[in-house]
């Protein structure tokens, strides 16, 4: 959602109240914005499904996806890396039923990626752009970007809310089987739509900068982007093209881009260095080879895999520099009051991120809030605990004492303590630590 209110907080607020108003919004853990969502995940996945698999279907029946050629076997391999960096920032992606489909359409160049991780990608990438394999990880580095922040989803919303009506809601909801039909034809019209409507600027720049990092992680080389793009911009000037519609803002995005690359690049030294990961498949094998899928000798699972890649310290470059004062001990909330909405919305899903350890994102979200009492201090000092970092968690767990004395203490009408005696957890945490 784009604002034009003056400043960034009052926007912020203004966002909020919005969002409280409708019903409908979450913050991303990722990007910690607020994002408008009518619909559930579960709800954007089936729809995404359902629509995915008429359009794969038709495109099968008109002869019109490749199956057992080189360029299929090297999109998948590409797109397997990307994935296994990706579920690293949200493990519960490493369940969902990633596939990519190549759509023989040489004129066509676009590329997409669902809520859920079903993804397609047209053989225009190869024959009109030659898109080599680090510009082919650009473009789908980004696409998978989109779907892991939520992208499709939120247009989803978008599309249910203003394009079908908001008599529709009541039909969203409905839990009646013979309602359930209906449901889910209304969910694939929502996601097949979503693919067709472009995203916000903001939406793109958070693609852009996870998909360039997803990339760069996964081994491929960032500049890829800028030259993919470059070449985009090229062709768009002799036939303007479907991605382009979608993807709007070129030149300012080259040059965003450009600046990117030396974020990322050590990154990507680092993924040179080290040679290909010991990561298990995520996407489902191309049904023409007629592989099973077949674990490596010794290879964990996906879930194993992703639990122990969620549990450390990493962060998406974007949000690095935060995430490093967090190590540090050294976020410190001043805000009471123009950060009670965000704070109240947030703090609702920081015990059910405690319990499942998902460290990061407790402390992405609590920082997100930017409020001043004893129960966010209490939650990053459950994170950086978490995490390893033990000095930063005494730190905190001081700051939880200090704010419940200063008067900034959770509980009350307004605003409960989600169910934590903050002051005795937090005087047993340091009590242990001496
Ligand atoms: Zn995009």
């Amino acid at each position: 959602m784009r604002c034009r209110v003056p400043s960034r907080r009052l926007c912020t607020v203004f966002v909020a109240l919005l969002c409280a108003a409708l019903a409908g919004c979450a913050t991303n853990p990722i990007t910690g914005r607020n994002q408008f969502m009518l619909v559930s995940e579960e709800y954007a996945i089936g729809g995404s499904a359902a629509a995915y698999r008429s359009m794969i279907g038709q495109l099968g029946n008109r002869g019109k996806l490749e199956s057992g050629t080189a360029r299929v076997k090297q999109i998948h391999d590409i797109t397997d890396r990307l994935i296994a960096q990706a579920v690293r920032f949200r493990s519960d992606t490493a369940n969902w039923n990633w596939q990519i489909e190549v759509i023989d359409e040489p004129k066509m160049i676009n590329a997409f990626c669902m809520a859920g991780g079903k993804m397609g990608i047209f053989t225009g990438f190869w024959d009109k752009l030659d898109a080599s394999d680090d510009e082919l990880a650009a473009v789908m580095g980004h696409e998978i970007a989109h779907a892991l922040v939520s992208h499709p989803r939120e247009r989803m919303s978008v599309a249910i809310g203003v394009g079908l009506g908001v008599t529709v809601l009541a039909g969203v909801t409905a839990r009646d089987s013979n309602d359930f039909d209906r449901n889910l034809q209304i969910g694939a019209t929502a996601a097949a739509l979503a693919v067709t409507l472009p995203n916000s600027r903001e939406a793109e720049s958070e693609a852009d900068q996870i998909g360039i990092e997803l990339a760069a992680r996964a081994g491929y080389d960032p500049n890829a982007a800028v030259t993919l793009w470059q070449k985009m911009a090229k062709e768009d000037r002799g036939a303007p093209m479907e991605f382009l519609s979608t993807h709007p803002a070129v030149d300012t995005r080259i040059e965003r881009l450009r600046a990117l690359v030396p974020q990322v690049e050590p990154l990507y030294v680092a993924a040179k260095a080290r040679g290909p990961s010991a990561a298990p498949n995520f996407l489902a094998v191309p049904e023409a080879t007629n592989e099973r899928v077949v674990s490596r000798a010794g290879e964990e699972s996906r879930e194993d895999y992703a639990r122990r890649v969620a549990k450390t310290a990493e962060a998406l470059t974007f949000v690095a520099g935060e995430v490093e004062r967090f190590r540090r001990g050294e976020v410190v909330f001043t805000c009471t009051f123009a950060c009670s909405i965000t704070y109240r919305s947030n703090k609702g899903e920081w015990p059910t991120y405690r319990q499942a350890g998902a460290w990061r994102e407790l402390a992405v979200s609590v920082m997100r809030a930017e409020t001043l009492s004893d129960l966010s201090y209490f939650m990053l000092g459950e994170a950086a605990q978490g995490l390893g970092f033990e000095d930063a968690a005494r730190v905190y767990y001081q700051r939880a004492l200090e704010a419940a004395r200063d008067g900034h203490a959770c509980g009350g009408l307004l605003s409960s303590c989600e169910g934590i005696d903050v002051t005795k957890l937090a005087s047993a945490a340091l009590g242990d630590k001496r």
